[in-house]
């Protein structure tokens, strides 16, 4: 095969095929350790890509969960449209395709030894290094809401434990309730999840709890597919979601748990028969550890391949970086995942980086057969990701309900196909 960078990009993009080369080069290759900490979307997808393009490449991932459950679609658990199992994956694709799984945390890393330290002790020593982590919450930036306080107001915002404590506060709630929301100011995992969560749990009230209202308390003005999300909201539900953004004193500054109640900048006071709180995040701790972070807590990153700018060698995906105007998705995680590892493939295998390009399509569910849609396509410039210009967009707001219907289902395809992408099934 000749190497052009295009026949690399193409290869990237399509996960299938391997490059030839010259056996020297891949002598050296074989010899090369790949770590991957995290095993959700960007990480996993980068292990399984890392043993397509290079399976010379000894690639190791570290995952405490035996199975990780997905944020995305979550939100369809809480309205009883999907089942808990449904969101779970295991790691037996990933071991199939030659990724070598360990269960285990990675409490800290050393850039100069180029090693890492699990929870089990072990300290294993790395060529290049991918840290996909995901958030951590910032515990306190609001006032009053610290890890204890999410026992009794769920953030919910990492599926597990969370999530199913959140249901069953649903659950338990009397009909004629109040479901409080706050969510925070940008940047923070999935803009538009908290959305799409207001409308699930309007789904699941007007089945269950119909006297019941929800309201949202947000911290800024604006917000992803806002117009589609306020026609969509009152379309499905009526008048069951209220929502306040930065201007109407939505702005919670702090939370009183134990009495479930929150206040606002300007002193309002709003009492919950379930509290939700979803704080200001961070990237997760171990990309601190590595020293990846700069002040803002998130990690910059080389738009060309996601090698983060200020430690050579070690690349960083999906919610941790710094990838605006890209979002924090799921899908965005997973093409950076792509990106990184043809990138390091090609460094491992001495051939040229390939060309780098991105994508993001994330759906939201207002009702079973009402879906909506936000797209987008990135590529470098001068260093920098930007959105290449028409490539993308929102669903349409005078979009038919065939139209909304058939969103719905592209959204079920979407999960089915992403889930297979990575995981395997
Ligand atoms: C309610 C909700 C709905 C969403 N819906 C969508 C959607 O519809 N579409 C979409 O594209 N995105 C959606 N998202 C966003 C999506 O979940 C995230 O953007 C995505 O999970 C980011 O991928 P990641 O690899 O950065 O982190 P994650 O997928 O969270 O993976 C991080 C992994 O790293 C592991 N980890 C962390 N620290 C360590 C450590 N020290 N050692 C070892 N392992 C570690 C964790 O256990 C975890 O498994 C949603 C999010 C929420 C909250």
């Amino acid at each position: 095969m000749n190497l052009t960078r295009r026949n690399v990009l193409g290869c990237a993009l399509a996960g299938g095929c391997t490059l030839a080369l010259p056996s020297i080069v891949q002598a050296q290759a074989g010899a090369a350790h790949v770590m991957v900490v995290g095993g959700g979307f960007g990480g996993a997808t980068a292990a399984r890509y890392l043993r397509r393009h290079a399976p010379q490449v000894r690639v190791t991932l570290v995952e405490p969960a035996q199975r990780f459950v997905t944020c995305p679609f979550s939100n369809l658990y809480l309205a009883g449209l999907r089942s808990w199992d449904s969101l779970g994956h295991g790691y037996d694709g990933l071991r199939a395709a030659g990724v070598n799984v360990v269960h285990a945390r990675a409490e800290d890393v050393d850039a100069a030894s180029r090693t890492l330290r699990l929870s089990g002790g072990q300290v294993l020593s790395w060529d290049r290094l991918v840290l996909s982590p995901g958030v951590d919450m910032r515990w306190n930036a609001l006032e009053g809401y610290d890890e204890a306080a999410s026992q009794r107001a769920p953030h919910a915002w990492k599926a597990g434990a969370q999530t199913r404590l959140l249901h069953r506060q649903l659950q338990a709630m009397p009909d004629g309730g109040s479901f409080v929301m706050v969510i925070p100011d940008n940047p923070f995992r999935c803009p538009p999840g908290p959305y799409e969560r207001a409308a699930m749990v309007a789904h699941y009230f007007k089945q269950h709890k119909p006297r019941s209202k929800i309201v949202l308390l947000d911290a800024k003005d604006n917000f992803s597919k806002k117009a589609l999300f306020l026609q969509g909201w009152k379309a499905a539900y009526g008048d069951m979601i209220e929502w306040a953004g930065l201007s109407d004193d939505g702005q919670v500054t702090r939370v009183d748990a134990a009495a479930l109640e929150v206040e606002t900048a300007f002193g309002t006071r709003h009492k919950a028969s379930v509290l939700n709180v979803i704080p200001p995040q961070k990237a997760g701790f171990i990309a601190e550890r590595a020293g990846v972070t700069d002040a803002s807590g998130w990690v910059p990153v080389q738009a060309e391949s996601f090698e983060s700018r200020q430690v050579a060698g070690i690349f960083v995906l999906g919610d941790a970086t710094i990838a605006a105007p890209m979002p924090k998705s799921g899908f965005a995680a997973n093409t950076q995942g792509k990106a990184a590892a043809a990138a390091i493939a090609a460094d491992l295998l001495g051939s040229e980086r390939p060309v780098a390009s991105y994508a993001n399509t994330c759906y939201s569910l207002i009702a079973p057969d009402y879906g909506i849609s936000v797209a987008g396509v990135y590529r470098t410039q001068g260093g920098q990701l930007i959105e290449v210009p028409g490539s993308g967009g929102v669903s349409p707001l005078e979009g038919t309900a065939t139209f909304r219907a058939a969103e719905a289902r592209y959204g079920e395809a979407w999960y089915a196909a992403i889930s297979a992408d990575i995981w395997g099934a």
